[in-house]
């Protein structure tokens, strides 16, 4: 097949492209470099079934071509992580909700389908229906936070993504990742664990804020990657949303111990209240507790995540020390 990775060079984007290339496809991506590094893709590029390009998904020529060379589109380009968003809620507003727009307009000229990176920031808070299923409530706050905002962005390229496959028969595929940790992960904008992995191997402070109950599910992306593509070639997933990610579950103060004991850290687990963090200017809100039901992948197609938590934070501290 030849597909096309939009965000290609980002985390998930470039496990994607090495998967696809194993399985001898032609693979092209697009990526801008605002929240990847090109180092992610480098090994890829001596590959003659590998093409990358370092441009914008709103650079609409670029992008017309890509999508008349493919036969399969993922749409993985967004402004992610809290402090990119934080920083840049503008270019978050237009990258998640333009950038989006193009791929599907572009896509539906050529019939060609789409699966389409959303996120589990869609559902927002807890809201006594933990886990969460695809057709729960979302409940959200004010616009003024904005985490809400990047939540919004995804939802409106949901309701996009299914407007188009309801009116214009354009096979789409919406997957709501949930905290997916691997190599290559960064923390430079928010993510926790690739953060603490760094601080313990510095032997700087482990950064938990406020007392560290809040709980996820981890997702290995070697299991996100079995899922994604999964449903990417699944007849039956077209026009639908899919929860993508593991029942792997901790608190965020277990997560910190746990990764101070297998990097034999000396770093001290510092507990940080929220008003020095990045919630003190009421710009963002913490969220107590998120977990995905998973029930509606594993009828679609036979989904099983197998990498748990400690495997998990072993391979990834591994590729952190390499
Ligand atoms: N977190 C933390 N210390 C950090 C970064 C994050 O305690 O240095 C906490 C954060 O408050 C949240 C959880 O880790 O409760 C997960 O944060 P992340 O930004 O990775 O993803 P989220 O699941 O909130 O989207």
């Amino acid at each position: 097949m030849r597909i096309l990775i939009t965000g290609g060079a980002g985390f998930i984007g470039s496990h994607l492209s090495e998967r696809h290339l194993a399985l001898g496809d032609e693979v092209f991506i697009i990526d801008n470099l605002s929240t990847s590094v090109i180092t992610n893709v480098q090994h890829m590029e001596g590959n003659s079934r590998f093409h990358c390009k370092i441009d914008d998904v709103l650079n609409v020529e670029v992008m017309r071509r890509l999508v008349e060379e493919c036969d399969l589109i993922y749409h993985l380009a967004a402004a992610v992580g809290v402090e990119y968003i934080l920083q840049n809620p503008l270019q978050t507003l237009m990258t998640n909700i333009r950038g989006t727009e193009i791929v599907l307009e572009l896509a539906n000229e050529k019939k060609k389908k789409v699966v389409l990176a959303s996120t589990s920031e869609i559902y927002g808070k807890k809201n006594g229906h933990v886990p969460f299923r695809e057709d729960s409530d979302r409940i959200l706050g004010p616009t003024t936070v904005v985490r809400w905002s990047y939540s919004t962005t995804k939802a409106v390229d949901e309701l996009l993504a299914l407007a188009y496959w309801r009116e214009k028969r354009l096979p789409t595929v919406i997957v709501r990742p949930f905290n997916v940790i691997g190599p290559r992960q960064t923390g430079q904008y928010g993510m926790v664990v690739p953060r603490f992995v760094k601080q313990a191997m510095l032997g700087d402070p482990i950064t938990v804020y406020d007392d560290g109950e809040q709980r996820r599910c981890w997702t290995y992306i070697d299991d996100a990657l079995d899922g994604l593509m999964a449903l990417a070639t699944s007849d039956r997933a077209a026009g639908e949303i899919v929860n993508l990610g593991s029942n792997f579950e901790s608190s965020i103060k277990d997560l910190a111990f746990k990764i101070k004991e297998l990097t034999r850290s000396e770093s001290e687990v510092a507990f940080i209240p929220y008003d020095e963090t990045r919630t003190r200017n009421g710009l963002y809100e913490d969220l107590v507790y998120r977990a995905p039901e998973l029930e509606k992948i594993r009828t679609l197609v036979g989904y099983d995540p197998k990498v748990n938590l400690d495997e998990a934070l072993v391979r990834i501290i591994d590729d952190y020390k390499r």
